[in-house]
C-alpha cells in the first residue's frame, strides 16, 4: 500500500516521517530540486508542535532559545524601542499572547529539522517531480508528473500551497476546492548580509527592528541574526537579514546602504545573498476555514486524500508540523491502519 505526499516543504516531510514511523510505504515528491519548501528563521518558543518533533527525530538538544531581546521601530528618522509583543504585531503575527515567551529556533538555523526529516525519508524522496493532475485509480490515486511519467497511489496527501491544490483538486471536480484559490501569497525577498563585528556599532541592542509603513523605508524589517540566536556567526563577525519590499534594482545593495544608513554600518559587507519568495506568506480571507472545513468534507466522501499544511491551518512552521502529521493520522485512519 503506497502513500504519496506531495509536496516536501515542512508539512509535507512531517506528514511523510509520521506516515513511515505507522510502517507505512511512502513517497514523497515535490517540484523543487531541493526539499524544505519556504525556509522560516524560528518560531513561538510557546509552540509545541515542532518542538515535540524535533525531540523524535532527535535533535531536541539542538534547539537553542531566542538570546537577544527586544525590538525597535524605524520611524524614518530614529529608531525608538518598542514594547514587548509589538515588533510581533506589525509584522502580522496578531493578539498571540505566546509572543511574550519569545523565539526558539535551532542552533544551525531551521535547516536542521529540514535535514534531520529528509535522512529519515531518503529513499522515499523524489525533487524536481511536478505534479500536474490527480485523477481517480481503480485502488486510489494516479498522479500524473512533468513529462509525462505517473504513478499510483492508495492515498494522497496534498500538502502544497494553496493555489497548487486548488488546481488539483479542481480537476477532479472538488468544486469547493476553488475557493482556496483565494488564499493570497505575499511576495517577499529576504537578503542576508555578513560583516566583519567592527563594522556594526557595539552599541547595537535588540533583536532587530520593524519599519513604520509611512518611513519611506524599502526594508520592512531587519533580523540581528548573530545577536538573536546563539552561534548564527562565526566570532568576530555580524549577521542580519533583512525583509525587503518590491524594489527596482539590486535588492542586497539596497538593503546594504539602508542599513548602513539606519544602524551605523561601516563599509561593505562581506558576502550578501538575497532570496525571492514570489509567493511566500500566505493570508487568508474571511471565512478561511470554514472553506477549508468544507472541502475536507467533500475529501471525506472519496478514496483517502488529504490536504495540509500554510495554505489552509496556520503560516506558522510549528501549525505546518501539525496539519502535516494531523493529515497522516486522518489517512491511516481512513486506510484502517
Ligand atoms: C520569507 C519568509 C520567512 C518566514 N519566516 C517564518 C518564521 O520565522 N517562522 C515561522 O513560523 N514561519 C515563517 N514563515 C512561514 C513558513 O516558513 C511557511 O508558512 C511554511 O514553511 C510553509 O510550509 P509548507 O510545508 O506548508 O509549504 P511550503 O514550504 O511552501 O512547501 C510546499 C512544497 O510543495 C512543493 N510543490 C508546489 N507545487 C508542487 C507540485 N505541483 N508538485 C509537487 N510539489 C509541489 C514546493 O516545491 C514546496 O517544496 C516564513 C515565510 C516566508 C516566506
Amino acid at each position: 500500500m503506497t502513500i504519496a505526499v506531495v509536496g516536501a516543504g515542512l508539512a509535507g516531510l512531517s506528514a511523510a516521517w509520521e506516515l513511515c514511523q505507522a510502517g507505512a510505504e511512502v513517497v514523497v515528491l515535490d517540484a523543487a530540486r531541493q526539499p524544505g519548501g519556504v525556509s522560516a528563521d524560528g518560531f513561538l518558543a510557546a509552540e509545541p508542535d515542532i518542538q515535540e518533533l524535533a525531540r523524535a527525530v532527535g535533535i531536541g538538544e539542538r534547539l537553542v532559545d531566542q538570546v537577544g531581546r527586544g525590538s525597535a521601530l524605524w520611524t524614518g528618522r530614529r529608531l525608538d524601542p518598542l514594547a514587548e509583543g509589538k515588533a510581533a504585531e506589525l509584522l502580522g503575527i496578531q493578539g498571540n499572547p505566546s509572543v511574550g515567551g519569545g523565539f526558539r529556533s535551532f542552533a544551525a538555523g531551521m535547516v536542521e529539522v529540514v535535514e534531520a526529516l529528509v535522512a529519515c525519508l531518503v529513499p522515499r524522496l523524489r525533487t524536481t517531480q511536478g505534479v500536474t493532475a490527480v485523477t481517480r485509480a481503480a485502488r486510489g490515486w494516479r498522479l500524473s508528473f512533468n513529462g509525462g511519467s505517473a504513478l499510483e497511489a492508495e492515498a494522497v496527501i496534498l500538502a502544497v500551497p494553496a493555489w497548487v491544490a486548488a488546481r488539483l483538486l479542481a480537476g477532479l471536480g472538488v468544486s469547493a476546492a476553488r475557493a482556496l484559490d483565494t488564499v493570497l501569497y505575499a511576495p517577499s525577498i529576504t537578503v542576508s548580509l555578513a560583516y566583519r563585528a567592527d563594522q556594526v556599532p557595539g552599541t547595537l541592542d535588540g533583536a532587530g527592528f520593524v519599519a513604520a509603513s509611512d518611513s519611506g523605508a524599502a526594508v520592512r524589517a531587519c533580523t540581528y541574526a548573530w545577536r538573536k540566536y546563539p552561534k548564527r556567526a562565526p566570532e568576530g563577525y555580524a549577521l542580519l537579514r533583512a525583509f525587503v519590499g518590491p524594489v527596482d534594482g539590486d535588492p542586497a545593495s539596497i538593503a546594504h546602504s539602508e542599513l548602513a544608513a539606519i544602524l551605523g554600518i561601516e563599509g561593505d559587507p562581506l558576502w550578501t545573498r538575497a532570496f525571492y519568495w514570489t509567493r511566500g506568506l500566505p493570508r487568508y480571507r474571511r471565512g478561511h476555514a470554514e472553506q477549508v472545513a468544507a472541502v475536507r468534507e467533500r475529501l471525506a466522501g472519496l478514496a483517502p486524500l488529504a490536504i495540509a499544511g500554510a495554505g489552509f491551518d496556520g503560516a506558522g512552521v510549528s501549525a505546518c508540523v501539525k496539519s502535516g502529521r494531523e493529515a497522516a493520522r486522518r489517512v491511516l485512519e481512513r486506510l484502517g491502519s
